[in-house]
């Protein structure tokens, strides 16, 4: 969740979550914060969960647009290009080789979903 009391941005993060799971709500939410504090000036923001990473599908499920810019800037915030683009340049890119996707995971601490969400996009 994320919200904004006398003035002060809050994150709330479950901690029984996997903490590569913890990783990315907070940068989801902090996405909230960064893009969208009209929406947190009025009310607390809940996030359920991220049940589906891939922006084609949340865009054609006609998810709110918030929540695949919030996506796509935590996927980039914890995966950014130039540290990603030198490992898929040396390594190839095939999304399909469950190693180097659990590879490119463990090395930036995110779930498989979120390397190939990243890598989609
Ligand atoms: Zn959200």
């Amino acid at each position: 969740m994320a919200f904004i009391k006398d003035g002060v941005g809050i994150i709330g993060v479950n901690a029984l979550h996997h903490p590569n799971r913890q990783r990315f709500t907070l940068a989801h939410e902090f996405a909230h914060h960064r893009l969208h504090d009209d929406i947190l000036r009025e009310t607390v923001h809940l996030d359920r969960g991220f049940r589906v990473l891939n922006r084609d599908r949340l865009a054609s499920e006609g998810t709110d647009w918030r929540e695949v810019e919030a996506n796509a800037f935590a996927a980039e915030f914890l995966m950014p290009q130039f540290l990603l683009e030198p490992l898929v340049d040396a390594e190839g890119l095939d999304l399909e080789d469950d190693e180097k996707v659990n590879s490119l995971a463990r090395r930036f601490r995110v779930s498989t979903a979120v390397v190939r969400y990243r890598l989609w996009s």
